[in-house]
C-alpha cells in the first residue's frame, strides 16, 4: 500500500533559481515526520510546494494516491493537507475564536476537530477566546495557528518552524499536544531548525541541505556526527 503522503522527485524553482532537487518523502498514517536543515535549505519551499503556494516544476505529490501537485492551494487544503505557516499569520483584529473559525471554512465532513476539542487541547485558548489574537503571547498565538489549521480536519498537518522565537518551556508545551493530534488521525510533518526538538518528537527525521534530502532515518538510528554532516555539509 502506498504512503498517506507520497512525494516523488519534487523540484521547485524561483525563476531560474532551483530551490528543490528531486525530493522523495513518504509520510505514513499516524506518523510524525520532522524535516530539519539550516537556513535556506529549502524546508519552507518544500512546505509551500506541497500546499500549492509555490509552483512545482517537476515530480509529484500524492495524498492517499490522489495527485495534488496540479491543484490550486484551496483545493489542496480541501483535499486534506493543512499548514501552520512560519510566523503564524493570524488575523490580528479578530478574536481567538474568530481566527479558529476561519479554519473551519475548509472543513471536511464531520471530523474529530471542533472548537470544544481544540479548547480541551489548549485550555488557555478557551479562557482567552474573546480576546484579539494580538493580545496573546507568542506561544498562545502559535496554539491558535495550530488550532486554525486543525479546524479543517486535515489528514496531514504541516508545521513550519513552530519553535521559532519561543522559549523552551513554551515549545515543550506546544509539542506536548502532538500525541493527541496524531491519535486523532492527523499525520504531522514539522519543519524545524531546532534539531533536538525534532529528534524528540519525530518517528522519522529527514535532513535537508541545498534543496536535497541528505539524510533520513529514525531518530534513534542517526548519530550526532551524521546529522551534523547532513545539516552543515562536510568541509
Ligand atoms: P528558512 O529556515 O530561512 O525558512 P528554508 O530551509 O525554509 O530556510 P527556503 O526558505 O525554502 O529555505 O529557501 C530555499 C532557497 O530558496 C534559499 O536559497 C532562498 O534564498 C530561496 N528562496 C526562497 N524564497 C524565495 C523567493 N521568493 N524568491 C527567490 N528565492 C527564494
Amino acid at each position: 500500500m502506498s504512503a498517506l503522503l507520497e512525494i516523488r522527485g519534487l523540484t521547485a524553482h524561483y525563476g531560474d533559481f532551483q530551490a528543490l532537487f528531486g525530493v522523495d518523502l513518504a509520510l505514513e498514517r499516524g506518523e510524525v515526520m520532522a524535516i530539519i536543515g539550516a537556513n535556506g535549505a529549502g524546508k519552507t519551499t518544500l512546505m509551500r510546494a506541497i500546499t500549492g503556494i509555490a509552483r512545482v516544476s517537476g515530480g509529484s505529490v500524492a495524498l492517499a494516491g490522489r495527485r495534488l501537485d496540479r491543484l490550486a492551494a484551496p483545493d489542496i487544503l480541501r483535499a486534506g493537507v493543512s499548514m501552520v505557516p512560519e510566523g503564524r499569520r493570524l488575523f490580528p483584529s479578530l478574536t481567538v475564536e474568530e481566527n479558529l473559525l476561519i479554519g473551519a471554512h475548509a472543513r471536511r465532513g464531520s471530523g474529530f476537530w471542533t472548537l470544544a476539542r481544540l479548547y480541551d487541547l489548549f485550555p488557555i485558548l478557551r479562557e482567552r477566546r474573546q480576546q484579539p489574537a494580538t493580545a496573546l503571547s507568542g506561544g498562545q498565538q502559535q496554539m491558535v495557528a495550530i488550532g486554525r489549521a486543525l479546524m479543517s480536519n486535515p489528514d496531514v498537518l504541516l508545521c513550519d518552524e513552530l519553535s521559532l522565537g519561543l522559549a523552551p518551556v513554551v515549545i515543550r508545551e506546544i509539542y506536548a499536544a502532538f500525541p493527541t493530534i496524531r491519535d486523532s488521525g492527523t499525520a504531522i510533518t514539522v519543519v524545524e531548525q531546532d534539531i533536538g526538538q525534532a529528534l524528540k518528537i519525530a518517528d522519522h527525521v529527514h535532513c535537508m541541505m541545498e534543496g536535497r534530502i541528505t539524510l533520513s532515518g529514525r531518530p534513534d538510528t542517526l548519530s550526532r556526527d551524521a546529522i551534523h554532516n547532513a545539516y552543515f555539509g562536510v568541509h
